[in-house]
This record gives structure tokens, sequence and C-alpha cells, in this order.
């Protein structure tokens, strides 16, 4: 990737390496109902709530960078669903034209009772987290789940109709690299994707030695291909995501997130907000803008808020440093980050 001089287009964020920002992941809260070994430990610490952006300035931010040309948000956390009232935020997004693709990641708990304002509200997509299928080591991986509503939720949701569904699994040797092609199964008996994703180093983990569970793509790849005739296609949705066709099965494809057999920075045309508001340029680098600062301490003027927007663009890392045998993003667990 060469640096190219950075510059703005009318409504266009673009970077120093000449990527363009379409897309925005807005992490909503950092607390979950889960408690996934992969994502947080036991005893996660909690933003204090004032410390959390309001939903209505989740929504001014969000506007400003739909002026400023973004439209896709996905909307994240921590879990996204057990955040209070968060209704509001999706019916204000979903009524914005310039949007085009209003989605959701979530670990499906609430779903039973969230999917038809979701799909009213104007969500188009949504990736649900799910790892396993069998109900012990679902509560072992979650710490607290219970499988039965995850896929009650999932349901729900195949249900309402929406664009696409996803199921998004990690995947670790030792806990449910065994269990790949029945979750592909499962996806194909309700004609829905599903992404499975390399952990990534994020936050401090005592409970497993993450390079010692890490399960490259190309190992999943090659055993799945012993039951399906897979096929690579150009698909893209946004995300990072590779995707696969499978030849039987129109109704579903396999994607790989695969941040450290295939990097996919090059092409990186997003950046994150947590739950606090700060802007974090990249995944995997502390890079970052506090537009809550920004927000409080200027109420109401969009141009400093855009510009501060435009600005972050020159701190816009190349890309990310992931090595699965140190720990660099000790503070920064993935519900914080908004996966
Ligand atoms: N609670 C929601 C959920 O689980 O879908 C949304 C937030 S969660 C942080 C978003 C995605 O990040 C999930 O698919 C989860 O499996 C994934 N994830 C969490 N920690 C991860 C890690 N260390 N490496 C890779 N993916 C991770
Ligand atoms: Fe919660 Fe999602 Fe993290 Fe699991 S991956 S603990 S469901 S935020």
């Amino acid at each position: 990737m060469t640096e190219v001089t950075t510059k703005k287009a009318d409504n266009q964020l673009i970077d120093r390496f000449g990527r363009t920002v379409n897309y925005i992941r807005l992490s909503v809260t950092d607390r979950c109902d889960l408690r996934c070994v992969y994502c947080m430990p036991e005893k996660m610490k909690f933003v204090p709530r004032t410390q959390l952006l309001t939903l209505e300035e989740m929504e001014q931010i969000s506007r400003s960078f739909i002026k400023l040309g973004v439209d896709k948000i996905r909307i994240t956390g921590g879990e996204p669903l057990v955040r209070r009232n968060i209704l509001q935020l999706f019916n204000k997004l979903g009524e914005i034209e310039a949007l085009r693709d209003l989605t959701l990641t979530t670990n499906g708990t609430q779903l039973k009772k969230y999917a038809r304002p979701l799909r009213d509200a104007g969500v188009t997509r949504i990736n649900i987290s799910l790892d396993t299928l069998k109900a012990d080591r679902f509560q072992a991986m979650t710490r607290i789940g219970d499988l039965k509503q995850t896929v009650e939720g999932l349901d729900a949701a195949i249900a309402c109709g929406f664009e696409q569904i996803k199921i998004n699994s990690v995947v670790m040797k030792n806990y449910n690299y065994d269990e790949v092609e029945n979750l592909v199964r499962f996806c194909i008996d309700r004609g829905i994707d599903i992404s499975f994703i390399e952990e990534m180093p994020l936050g401090e983990n005592a409970h497993h030695d993450r390079a010692a569970t890490y399960c490259s793509s190309d190992d999943i790849l090659s055993d799945l291909q012993q039951h399906y005739e897979i096929i690579p296609t150009t698909e893209k949705t946004a995300g990072p995501t590779r995707y696969y066709k499978l030849g039987e099965h129109p109704d579903s494809r396999i994607g790989f997130i695969s941040p450290h057999s295939h990097n996919f920075c090059d092409s990186c045309n997003r950046v994150r907000l947590t739950a606090e508001g700060l802007l974090l340029l990249c995944l995997g680098q502390e890079h970052s803008v506090d537009l809550r600062h920004i927000v409080r301490a200027n109420p109401g003027d969009r141009d400093i808020l855009e510009q501060a927007i435009i600005d972050s663009m020159q701190i816009k890392p190349k890309g990310h440093d992931f090595d699965l045998n140190s720990q660099e993003i000790l503070l920064r667990h993935m519900n914080l980050t908004g996966g």
C-alpha cells in the first residue's frame, strides 16, 4: 500500500492510503448478558454509564458520518440489544434515506422480542454469534448462556425476512473446531450464511492461550472441501469477509474473516465508535479521536464535529499488527471495541 496525498472530495472520507471510509461500526454499549471466553474476562469491569454516549449523541455523530459519505452503519457492542431504549436509535437511523445499509451484530438472546421491531425500523441484515450447537459447550464458551435462547432468537429473525442473516462463529482448537461441518449444515438447513472468524488478540486473556487455540481459515476451508463443493466468489458485503458459494446449496454462503492468515487491511473501508465515543481508526491499533469530548464541548456545532471526523483520516493507520503471542491491545476487549 503506497501512501497518497489525502484529499477530501465534497462528501468523502479518504485516508492517507487512498482508502475511502464509507462504513462505521457503532458500539452502543460495552455491557453484555454473556461472557464469551474469547471476548472478555469473567469479571469484566464495565464503563460507568455516565461515560457512555447518549443515544441522541450517537444519532448526531452518525448523521455527521452520513453527511460525509458513510452509507453503512453496523450497530454492535457489547450486546446492543441490552442497551436501554435502543430501538429509539434504530428507528431514528432507519429514517435516514442516505443510509443504505443498517445492520446489527448480536448474540441473539433478545431477538425473540426485538426481531420484528428491528425489521420495521429498517434493519437490513443481522449477524448472530453462535459458536457451537452443543448446549453444554455453549454454556462453557459463553460462561452463562443458554443455547436454546439464542437459537429461538435466530429463528425469530429468520421469520421476519431480513435481507441477510449470517451466523458468526469464532473457531478455536479444543473448543469448537470439530463442529465446523455441523454449523454449516445448520445454516444450510435454514438457508442462511455463516462466517468463520479467527480469534483476534484484543484485551488481556488469561482464560486460554490464543496461539494454542488458533485455527486458521485455510484449515477450516480444506476440512469443508471434504464435504461440499466450495466455489470462490468475489461477492462482498462491505466488511472483511471472503465469501464462498456452496455448489448444491445456493441459499447459503460460507465466509471467512481471517485477520491472521489473510490480512484485509488494504481494502479497509471502516472505522469504529466505542460506546464512550472514542473514534477508533483501526481495530488493532490505538489511534483514536475523542468525539464525545468534541460533541459535549461544542453542543450543536456540526461543523466542528465534521471537521474532526475529516481530520481523523490523517491518523488512520495502514493496518493492524496482530500477533497471537503478544497482547498489544491489553486494555481494550472486543466488547469495548465493537466487533
Ligand atoms: N454481542 C454481540 C455478538 O456477540 O454478536 C456483538 C458484539 S461481539 C464483540 C461482535 C463479534 O465479535 C461476535 O461475532 C464475536 O464472536 C466476535 N468476537 C468477540 N471477541 C473476539 C475476538 N477476540 N476475536 C475475534 N472475534 C471476536
Ligand atoms: Fe457478549 Fe458478544 Fe462479547 Fe459474547 S462476543 S461476550 S455475546 S459482546
